[in-house]
């Protein structure tokens, strides 16, 4: 028998909708271990939080300190390996968003823990599958010891539901804070009104077919009007046609909205390992042969010269008439 510690990210005072994906893994792992979900919550404003995370664990534990205000591996991780050990975890997971593949390689170690990185499913109490090649096939594998860490795929696990009554919400303290000589300096981030790449319902992208940043605008209409995130393929960000944050694939973020617009874009598998679990797929390219067309729910044979102002016009048209 034994807990499952999921570490949470939270913005303001509620959970990320990512941190959701690892809760739905932290149940059906705990049910597997016998033990129950612990929802971990590290920073500034982590306290403010809880109540929000208390929704969806029976169990919150949040840390705050001034030296934990921004985010560092090197000072979460050890956090997160004495919890793991205080609330006898057996199972320590994240999702596989920046923060989380940063951190949980270092929990695994300081835990002498096996690791099983960004899965696309569980099954039993021990043993993941995960994408390998790009998502080109999947690995199973089986941790063998006493403590696991893993990291969890967005997109393969559905956002858990809220449970029929609030979980306890207790704080611990961060113990002593060693950065090992990393310190934050910056962030070097868009300020946006638009919503988190990782936590959109719709993502618009746009490839190296949009041709240059200008061009970008007319994506970006259209996804204000549909509340929507903007995204782009590789081509796109390394011709530094919009900012590297943007990036959607393999190497980018990974996003499973309910929407996703790909205008542009070829569909390259490195693409496609980074947006192919959203719900819908729009594809708006000039070439019918692209294998974006193949994973894409609705495809447009066009050029976006002329697609996307027209959707933009019918769209406004149907909000017009509401
Ligand atoms: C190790 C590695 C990691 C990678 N990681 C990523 C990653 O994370 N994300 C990622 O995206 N890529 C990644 N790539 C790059 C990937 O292989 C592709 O090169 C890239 O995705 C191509 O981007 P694109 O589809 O925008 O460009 P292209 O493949 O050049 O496609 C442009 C598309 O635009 C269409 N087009 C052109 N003009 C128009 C028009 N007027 N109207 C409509 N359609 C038009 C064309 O038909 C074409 O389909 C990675 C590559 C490697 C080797």
């Amino acid at each position: 028998m034994g807990n499952v510690l999921a570490y949470c990210e939270f913005s303001g005072s509620t959970l990320r909708s990512s941190a959701l994906s690892n809760i739905a893994f932290a149940r059906a792992s705990a049910q597997a271990h016998g033990g129950e979900v612990i929802a971990v919550l590290i920073g500034a404003g982590a306290a403010g939080a809880g109540a929000n995370a208390a929704k969806y664990a029976p169990k919150v534990i949040t840390v705050e300190d001034a030296k934990l205000e921004h985010y560092l591996a090197e000072t979460y991780a050890p956090i997160l390996a004495r919890l793991a050990k205080d609330n006898n975890a057996t199972v320590v997971s994240a999702t596989a968003t920046s923060a989380g593949k940063d951190v949980m390689p270092r929990v695994a170690a300081l835990l002498d823990a096996g690791m099983a990185s960004d899965i696309s499913k569980s099954e039993g109490k021990d043993t993941f599958v995960r994408p390998i090649l790009a998502g080109n096939a999947y690995s199973t594998v089986q941790i063998t010891t006493p403590i696991i860490c893993v990291t969890v795929r967005q997109s393969e696990f559905e956002a858990a539901g809220e449970l029929g009554s609030a979980g306890s919400v207790t704080s611990a303290p961060a113990g002593e804070i060693n950065a090992l000589g990393a310190s934050f300096d910056h962030i070097d981030a868009q300020k946006s009104d638009r919503p988190d790449l990782g936590d959109a319902k719709v993502v618009v992208s746009g490839g190296r077919g949009m041709k240059n940043g200008e061009n970008f605008k007319v994506l970006e209409q259209l996804a204000d009007l549909l509340g929507a995130a903007m995204g782009a393929s590789r081509a796109a960000t390394d011709a530094g046609m919009v900012p590297a944050d943007w990036q959607v694939g393999q190497t980018g973020k990974i996003v499973a909205p309910n929407l996703y617009f790909a205008v542009a874009i070829s569909g390259a598998i490195q693409h496609l390992a980074g947006m192919k679990g959203s719900k819908t797929i729009v594809a708006i390219n000039k070439n019918k042969d692209e294998p974006i067309f193949q994973v894409a729910d609705y495809g447009v044979v066009a050029d976006w010269e002329k697609a996307v102002p027209e959707l933009i016009a019918e769209i406004k048209k149907i909000k017009a008439s509401r």
